[in-house]
């Protein structure tokens, strides 16, 4: 037993008392209420409810009823929410009808790059601006990032543009100081199983942005974002950034298979970052435009005024006017899916 229907006119007493009967079989209820009926999807150990104790569920006043999910996860998964879960951020939504655009440089180096690059972005059409404060570098020599003097340029970035910005948390102890600053919290690559830091984000009322694991399969994938959600953070968006495989002539393959695979399991939005994906400027527009075609609620974008003197990812960080072009060369694609940008 993993789901709870409830029956249209089912009364708020009748409902309480179904969360009460979980709770005293040691299990969590999570509501969601949709426009005609709601829902409370069970969290714990449900193997242990025997057939008989599900029965009596099934024939409690208000139920409709009662199903189980063969799949590994549930929040996230079609079968709990049928609709499309739309991310709220100040006046942007993600997983609407508009592609939300996140561009910005791989990581915050000074202030006035981070205000130069937020404008040009604003301008071309972005609806949030992305930046690392704190880096996951596969070098402990390389720039690990300003920490939170770059959240404060981001802050001021954000005020001088416009933009919501999108940050990574790397360490459950920055939790405070990445709420603070942030609208959307980043959940890079490489840890998307780091559990801890997880059930930390899952606690947060941001919205997180989950990136796919460097060798993560879609369902270790689903799993991570349901550790979010059973600690009751519901907004989690999934970003596809390539994933490893033999070949070497870009730095990671770009799984765009996964956006309408994923479009089937999962009412989450999800969005796509050829940046990473394929490591290689000149690769990213066409990249980005197979990515909306394709179904993406969205993009992830690197921006640099002077990617090569960046202090990371210059190699695939688009100049302005290049992302400016992608913009535009974007909309038909957008147009032609139903979608626009
Ligand atoms: C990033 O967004 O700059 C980043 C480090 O991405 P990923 O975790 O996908 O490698
Ligand atoms: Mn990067």
């Amino acid at each position: 037993m993993d789901i709870i229907v409830l029956k249209p006119r089912a009364s708020e007493k009748e409902k309480k008392h179904i969360i009460k009967r979980l709770e005293s079989l040691g299990l969590e209820a999570t509501v969601s209420k949709g426009t005609e009926r709601t829902i409370i999807g069970v969290i714990g150990n449900t193997s242990k409810v025997n057939e008989e104790v599900e029965n009596s569920i099934r024939a409690a006043a208000g139920v409709e009823t009662v199903m189980r999910i063969l799949k590994p996860y549930r929040l996230a998964s079609r079968e709990f929410k049928k609709t499309a879960t739309t991310v709220k951020v100040g006046k942007q939504v993600i997983g609407g009808k508009k592609i939300c655009v996140i561009a910005g440089p791989c990581s915050v180096e000074n202030q006035s790059m981070m205000v130069e690059i937020a404008k040009e972005v604003k301008k071309a059409g972005a609806s949030f601006l992305r930046g690392g404060a704190f880096k996951p570098r596969t070098s402990p020599y390389s720039f690990q990032g300003l920490g939170e003097e770059g959240l404060k340029y981001l802050a001021l970035a954000r005020e001088k543009s416009g933009l919501p910005i999108v940050t990574e948390i790397m360490d459950p102890r920055d939790i405070d100081v990445i709420e603070k600053y942030s609208d959307v919290i980043q959940i890079g690559a490489r840890n998307m199983q780091n559990f801890r830091l997880l059930l930390v984000v899952g606690e947060s009322k941001k919205p997180i942005l989950l990136k796919r694991g460097l060798s993560a399969t879609i369902k270790e994938w689903l799993m991570s974002a349901e550790y979010i959600m059973s600690r009751g953070n519901m907004n989690v968006i999934l970003c596809e950034r390539g994933i490893r495989t033999f070949e070497t002539a870009t730095r990671n393959t770009l799984d765009l298979s996964a956006v309408p695979v994923l479009k089937k399991l999962t009412h989450l939005p999800v969005v796509v970052d050829p940046s990473h994906g394929v490591g290689i400027m000149e690769h990213v527009s066409p990249m980005a435009k197979a990515a909306v075609a394709a179904g993406a609620d969205g993009l992830v974008i690197e921006v640099h005024t002077h990617p090569e003197e960046a202090l990371s990812d210059g190699e695939q960080s688009l100049r302005p006017d290049a992302f400016k072009q992608m913009m535009k060369e974007l909309k038909p694609v957008a147009q032609a899916v139903g979608r626009e940008i």
